[in-house]
């Protein structure tokens, strides 16, 4: 690899974990699987291993996800909370072997427990009475728990015969049977379904009501002490301390060398569904503790023990249907509806087959035993096909050539992957269309989700986005399971949701390619929806994040009678087409810049695009007018030349550091005092 690519590879790297971390941390949302995860900052670790230079203290492979929230007070951990390293083969396993070997002599015992996948707690007892939990945080710091901690049942409140000081580390989960009750109440109930055992034990656990957590019947099992006024010779003798003091404590094997510890690993491994709670790996430990101390720990782990990382769990089920769906921009999504598993702590029961490709290149068939896992313990997917049960007289699958829903001719999109619907009357189109335009990320009107728009559809009250803003309290109150009460609290979100502004309401058109994030660039550089509408393509296309597919989306949306119809009517309504977004600013306005030698962050194209989206100009030569000269590596005669006009020379950073400032903070008038 070369060094440029190494360097973009490292930061593309550093952001994709640094977002799946703040989903998965911060927001208790993750989309990737703890595998895929562990795997992204290894390959990360890996290349900053290869390029020292481009290592920085501040990477993630350095770091323990998470960041305290502000929810809680922060507390300062006694004892760090160390992550893991993981290892993911044999082949790693054994190296960690011979890495203890290398710098330790002599007979060693390692013992095997399950990684159990919940949320890590240090917890504090005093003369044998719990007095404090925190989470993990960053390691150090983490976030006060401790009303929240004291509704979990398997969490003792004292302790017998327990040592002066001690404090504890375990793992608070939500077992597979409360999350399977929990989850099935869910259901009819109609709430939102929990994810996965972890995340539902996640979020319950930062509850700022204790009575929520007490609602998801958590348990917490320990595995270690962190420290305690006893001393222990070995780790095996601190769990059996746990123990008597009356702790769930995690179950360990011990062993005499790191390969024998692979059976028990392996066992595990194929056992996962025997335990209560979910797991995503097993701990293999150095069991003395001297020999613990004398190995320490790097920045991020300790150096005496390694996490054995499962791939995700697979399962076989019969394909018993493919059924056909019709999004809201017609896409027809193929689903294989197969029977019921246990996966990861969930039962499934179907998974997307993407389009006709994906179907072609599994071929998978009706009656099919299919190989099934779930990335990112939340989406299950069709990963294979077992072709040894195929039962005779199958045939291959192949989308209709008419919409399921209304008839209509599809065709195959541009790119060639996936087929949609033609019709413009499709009444799935329009349905998909309405809840979307309703939804969170777009008009985020409150009360009006699937359930409601179909009630509204099926009457005939509505048909597209703007007979919304037309209701009437009364003839919605008529409707099934309405109500005078909720039909005028829908009425109230409606009303409330034309003051959106112009970010969302792109975003609600459900143009393709045009979600929030295009959405808030557009109403960044357009004050209102008129002034987007003057615009052409090539204008568009200059938008950061905005490409010549989406630019002529949008264009092809406005030009459509219907759509102009429609604006019309929203605009009638008193629906706001201004945007709240801050207004890009040209902070370079009347600045010429020349751009020299090779600049590592982008082309010069780019830089160009960059100064002129600012309202600055790039010119080719330096001259007493050039405000600013931009120099790369092996800048040559128009660095010099601007060193001698005294002209300000700026690295790329300094570009960049430019353009992302904020505007205040360049000609801030001085009034603070
Ligand atoms: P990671 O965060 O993936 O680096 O892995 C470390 C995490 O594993 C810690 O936060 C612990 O909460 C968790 N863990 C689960 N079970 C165990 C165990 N038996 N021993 C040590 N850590 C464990
Ligand atoms: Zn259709």
């Amino acid at each position: 690899m070369e060094r440029t690519e190494a360097k973009a590879k490292i930061e593309q790297l550093r952001a994709e974990v640094a977002e799946h971390a703040r989903r998965y941390y911060e927001l208790d949302a993750p989309t990737i699987s703890d595998f895929e995860y562990d795997k992204l900052i290894h390959a990360l670790a890996d290349l900053e291993r290869e390029w020292p230079d481009f290592d920085e203290p501040d990477s993630p492979t350095h770091r323990v996800g998470g960041k305290a929230s502000e929810k809680f007070a922060p507390v300062r951990h006694a004892a760090p909370l160390e992550s893991l390293t993981d290892v993911f083969s044999r082949e790693e396993l054994f190296a960690f072997g011979t890495r203890v070997d290398g710098a330790i002599e002599g007979p060693k015992q390692y013992d095997v427990e399950p990684k159990i996948d919940g949320l890590s707690i240090a917890i504090d007892y005093r003369n044998g009475v719990f007095v404090r939990g925190a989470t993990r945080g960053d390691g150090e710091t983490g976030e006060d728990v401790t009303e929240n901690l004291r509704t979990v049942r398997s969490l003792p409140q004292t302790l017998k015969n327990a040592p002066e000081r001690l404090i504890v580390r375990g793992e608070i989960y939500m077992s597979r049977a409360v999350f399977e009750e929990l989850n099935a109440a869910r259901e009819i109930s109609g709430e939102t379904m929990l994810a996965n055992p972890r995340n539902a034990a996640a979020g319950g656990l930062r509850q700022k009501d204790a009575r929520v957590t007490a609602e998801r019947k958590l348990d917490l099992i320990v595995y270690n002490i962190q420290l305690s006024s006893e001393n222990y010779a070995t780790h095996a003798e601190t769990l059996d301390a746990l123990k008597q003091m009356g702790f769930d404590v995690v179950p360990y094997h011990l062993y005499d060398s790191i390969r024998d510890c692979v059976e028990r690993i392996d066992w595990i491994g194929e056992n996962r569904d025997s335990f209560p709670y979910e797991m995503d790996g097993a701990v293999i430990k150095l069991n003395d503790l001297a020999q613990r101390t004398r190995l320490g720990s790097t920045a991020k782990a300790p150096r005496w023990a390694v996490a054995y990382k499962y791939p995700p769990e697979q399962k076989p089920s019969r394909v018993k249907d493919i059924v056909i769906q019709v999004g809201r921009t017609g896409v027809l999504t193929p689903k294989a509806v197969f029977e019921p598993i246990r996966l990861a702590g969930t039962t499934v029961s179907n998974a997307t087959l993407h389009n006709q490709d994906f179907i072609e290149k599994l071929d998978v068939r009706i009656g099919d035993t299919v190989l099934v896992q779930k990335a990112g313990e939340i989406i299950p997917e069709v990963v294979a096909v077992d072709k040894s049960r195929r039962p005779e007289g199958t045939v291959p699958f192949r989308l209709p050539e008419r919409c399921p829903e209304c008839g209509s001719p599809v065709v195959r999109d541009e790119d060639g992957v996936f087929l949609r619907c033609t019709g413009a009357e499709c009444p799935a189109q329009r349905l998909r269309h309405l809840v979307h335009f309703a939804s969170k990320d777009a008009m985020d009107i409150d009360g009006l989700g699937p359930a409601v728009v179909e009630a509204l559809v099926n009457a005939g009250l509505v048909k597209n986005p703007a007979d919304l803003y037309y209701l009437d309290a009364q003839s919605v109150a008529a409707l099934d399971r309405m109500g005078k009460k909720s039909a005028e609290k829908l009425i109230a979100a409606i009303e409330d949701s034309k003051q959106r502004g112009l970010a969302r309401l792109l975003a609600s058109f459900g143009v393709r390619q045009v979600g929030v994030k295009a959405g808030k660039v557009l109403a960044r550089h357009y004050p209102d929806l008129d002034a987007l509408l003057e615009a052409n393509l090539i204008e568009l296309m200059e938008l950061p994040d905005v490409g010549e597919i989406t630019a002529q989306y949008l264009l092809d949306y406005f030009a459509s009678p219907q759509t102009q119809h429609q604006l019309r009517l929203l605009r009638e309504a008193g629906v706001s087409f201004e945007s709240k977004e801050e207004q890009a600013d040209d902070r370079f306005a009347g600045k010429t810049f020349v751009l020299t030698g090779t600049l590592e962050h982008f082309t010069r194209e780019e830089a160009g695009a960059l100064i002129e989206r600012f309202g600055g100009k790039t010119a080719g030569s330096v001259s007493k007018k050039t405000s600013y000269v931009v120099a790369g590596a092996a800048a040559g005669s128009k660095l010099t030349k601007a060193q001698s006009l005294g002209i300000p020379i700026l690295s790329e950073t300094d570009l960049i550091k430019m353009t992302e400032e904020s505007e205040d903070k360049e000609d801030g008038n001085g009034t603070d005092v």
